[in-house]
């Protein structure tokens, strides 16, 4: 019914005007508006102005028929679903199909029944309305569907693609444009195939939605990832809804990384190597887990700056990934079910897992392995460097029967390793499960020993290898804790670094060398240079020249008697406050000693950019002097190299009379050891000072025969 009229206006077009006249009235009567045309134009002109809402067409009228007067009024704009009734005369099949050929709605055979024509009417017109708003309600969909950025297809529960709407983001499997009419399973990419069928069968089962994720097939887009969801749509048909869901997967892929990924070194995280190793656990029954912790990492990351710590770690990362993948194809063929997996717990701490039939693995050896395969050189940076690795291993089911357990035991025999020095590796025991408090307890209890007097100094004496005088000593720190006895320095130095207790330790430990200096002296002994070992801590965290200054201006003694000695990552740092400390420190007068050398940087020429005075060769080079020939060529060339540079060198380490023989005959200019002479306490070094002064002169070694220089 158009808008405004109240009653539903007709159009009567009919040449006999008897029967408009009855028709009309008969209408009216039954409460229609009514309009009326003699001929078909009349009525084509009629229904474009007045747009009636229904039209009762004569098929036989003079010059225009009914039918072609039908074809005329659905060819407007304004007609095109109008409701059209044709009146024929012949209730024959022929002139009914012509009145629907022609666009006719309904049709109504003379003679007419005036009584039911109000009816009949009414009836048309409301099919007619509910057509109407059928149609736009299918306009509506189809315009809502087209604005879609997916790609919809309406397909029949065999398969049948009876619609496709094409969105603009979304692609349309790659199969040519015209899909409409073919089958959804032969348009969808290959791999989706099965799933795609079986989701419309399902659907037509029982109904629903179901979707599938599959990836781009194009090798060229393989980060795109396609989304194609079906939903029942009745009639036995269902629609397929193809959607770009790229940035959808990206953000859930990122958000996975991020919980199960460490985002350095891109590995599994403690979450992540957590699950699978439970799973291992779950179906391969024999589990070891791998603690590895970089050694003295922090301090790579102060003395040479977190970018080079960072590269570390990826590097370590690296390798931890190769000998994974060498231990596989090693043992493909005895443990084909070898399953290795990698994490990084965060910081410098790795797992390494080695799950399936692995009883025949020696676990400690891999260990070894890992210990080996991470400590080769490093080059970040422009730096060549060493770092080691402290592992602990723990096995199913001897060490536990969870991750848990095995993770926990793990890093209690990775503590013990610890504990043993750097580049230690350890089976896990069951005495070890304490370990990890023993730690703690350690770190409260040096802060205690820190005030309550267990620590001493005790000094190893150095001698000039040319004439056997005594040269100085060097103090190393002594922890006499009063229930578990002597504790060694690489234990608790480390600790110390780590607590944030080393600027304390280091204080303590100079104005004791101090005073201890001020005393020999003032009681006319000559100790010679007494070298102090400096954490590269001490320079990050204070200033170690105010402190070292300030104890020898105390003790009233003066800075030649002092030899400092650092390692040589501190001498790598860029870092321009440790470089100006070192300045301070040789322009006041103090002798600065490279500790170690040779572990770290294979290069001497840093040693060109810093005050130094002396290098220590470090111990493990001395130790294989006699039976390696790359140590023994080591030797000669950082002894050459060192006098180049006007340093003095000083062997460290020295248990035999081989090595010292060998020393001296390359140019060492001083020698440390054992066989020399042990680290001793003040009070047995100062008597060895007195017994010197008694045979008068200078202090030579104690004279044993063998121990006499050349
Ligand atoms: P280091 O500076 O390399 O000290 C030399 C270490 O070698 C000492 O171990 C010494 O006892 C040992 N040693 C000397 N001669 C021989 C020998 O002929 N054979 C063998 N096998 N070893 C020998 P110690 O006293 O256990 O010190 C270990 C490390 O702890 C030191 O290595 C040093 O890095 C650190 N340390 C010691 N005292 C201090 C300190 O006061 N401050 C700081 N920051 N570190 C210290
Ligand atoms: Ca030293
Ligand atoms: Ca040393």
């Amino acid at each position: 019914m158009s808008k405004g009229r109240g009653k539903p206006l007709v159009l009567i077009a009919d040449d006999d005007a008897a029967t408009r006249y009855v028709c009309s009235e008969s209408l009216r009567h039954e409460g229609f508006f009514v309009l009326q045309a003699a001929n078909g134009a009349e009525a084509l002109d009629l229904c474009t102005t007045k747009v009636p809402d229904l039209v009762l067409l004569d098929v036989e009228m003079p010059e225009m028929s009914g039918y072609a007067a039908c074809r005329a009024i659905r060819a407007t704009d304004a007609c095109a679903h109008l409701p059209v009734v044709m009146v024929t005369s012949h209730d024959d099949r022929d002139s009914i199909n012509l009145a629907y050929e022609a666009g006719a709605t309904d049709f109504i055979a003379k003679p007419i029944s005036w009584p039911l024509l109000g009816h009949r009417l009414r009836y048309i017109l409301r099919s007619a309305r509910n057509l109407q708003s059928l149609c736009e309600t299918l306009d509506e969909n189809r315009a809502l569907m087209a604005a879609l950025p997916d790609n919809i297809f309406v397909v029949a529960y065999d398969g049948t693609i009876v619609e496709h709407l094409r969105g603009d983001a979304a692609p349309v499997f790659d199969r040519g444009q015209q899909v409409a009419g073919r089958n959804l399973a032969d348009v969808v990419p290959d791999d989706i195939r099965q799933q795609v069928q079986d989701a419309l069968r399902q659907l037509d089962r029982a109904g629903g939605c179901l979707a599938i994720e599959y990836r781009d097939p194009s090798p060229a887009d393989p980060d795109r990832w396609y989304e194609c969801r079906f939903v029942d749509h009745g009639a036995s048909r269902a629609l397929a809804i193809v959607r770009d869901v790229s940035e959808r997967k990206h953000t859930e892929a990122r958000i996975h990384r991020l919980a199960y990924f460490d985002p350095l070194t891109g590995l599994p995280n403690r979450a992540h190597f957590r699950e699978r190793a439970a799973l291992a656990l779950e179906q391969q029954g024999d589990v070891a887990v791998f603690i590895i912790d970089i050694d003295r990492f922090k301090r790579i990351n102060d003395t040479l700056g977190t970018v080079i710590g960072d590269e570390t770690l990826i590097e370590t990362s690296r390798r931890l990934r190769s000998l994974a993948g060498q231990l596989k194809r090693e043992f493909a063929v005895t443990v084909p079910d070898l399953r290795v997996e990698l994490a990084c717990f965060g910081g410098n701490v790795f797992a390494f897992m080695l799950a399936g039939r692995i009883d025949g693995i020696d676990l400690a050896s891999i260990a070894a392995r890992l210990g080996q395969h991470l400590s080769q050189p490093l080059f970040v940076g422009g730096h060549e460097f060493v770092v080691t690795a402290s592992v602990g291993v723990a096995r199913s089911p001897q060490h536990g029967d969870t991750v848990d357990a095995l993770t926990k035991n793990a890093e209690a025999a990775r503590h013990a390793a610890k504990s043993e020095g750097n580049n230690s590796q350890r089976v896990y025991r069951s005495s070890m499960n304490s370990g990890n408090q023993v730690c703690l307890d350690l770190e409260n209890e040096l802060r205690r020993a820190l005030e309550t007097d267990q620590l001493r100094v005790h000094y190893q004496p150095k001698y000039v290898a040319a004439s056997g005088e005594l040269e100085g000593a060097e103090a190393l720190l002594r922890w006499v804790h009063p229930r578990r006895g002597e504790i060694e320095p690489s234990v608790f130095v480390g600790m110390a670094e780590e607590a944030g207790l080393i600027g304390s330790l280091g204080a303590w430990m100079i104005n004791e060398v101090c005073g201890q200096i001020r005393d020999w002296r003032s009681a006319g002994l000559k100790p010679g240079t007494i070298a102090v070992n400096l954490s590269g801590r001490e320079f990050i965290v204070g200033d170690p020249f105010r402190s070292i200054d300030g104890a020898v201006g105390r003790a009233g003694i003066s800075p030649g008697d002092l030899q400092l000695e650092i390692t040589e990552t501190v001498l790598m740092s860029d870092i321009r406050s440790v470089m100006a400390a070192l300045h301070r420190l040789h322009d006041a007068g103090f002798s600065l000693a490279v500790d170690d050398f040779g572990t770290g940087y294979s290069s001497l020429r840093y040693l060109q950019r810093f005050p130094v005075d002396v290098v220590k060769i470090d111990s493990s080079f001395v130790r294989d002097i006699e039976h390696d020939p790359n140590s023994r060529s080591i030797c000669t060339a950082i002894i050459a190299l060192a006098h180049g540079l006007g340093l003095e060198v000083v062997g460290e380490g020295v248990e035999t009379a081989g090595q010292e023989d060998y020393l001296r005959h390359a140019g060492c200019d001083v020698l440390q050891g054992f066989r020399l002479g042990k680290p001793m306490a003040a009070s047995a070094f100062e008597l060895m000072l007195e017994s010197g002064r008694r045979k008068g002169g200078s202090q030579g070694r104690p004279a044993t025969g063998l121990l006499v220089p050349h």
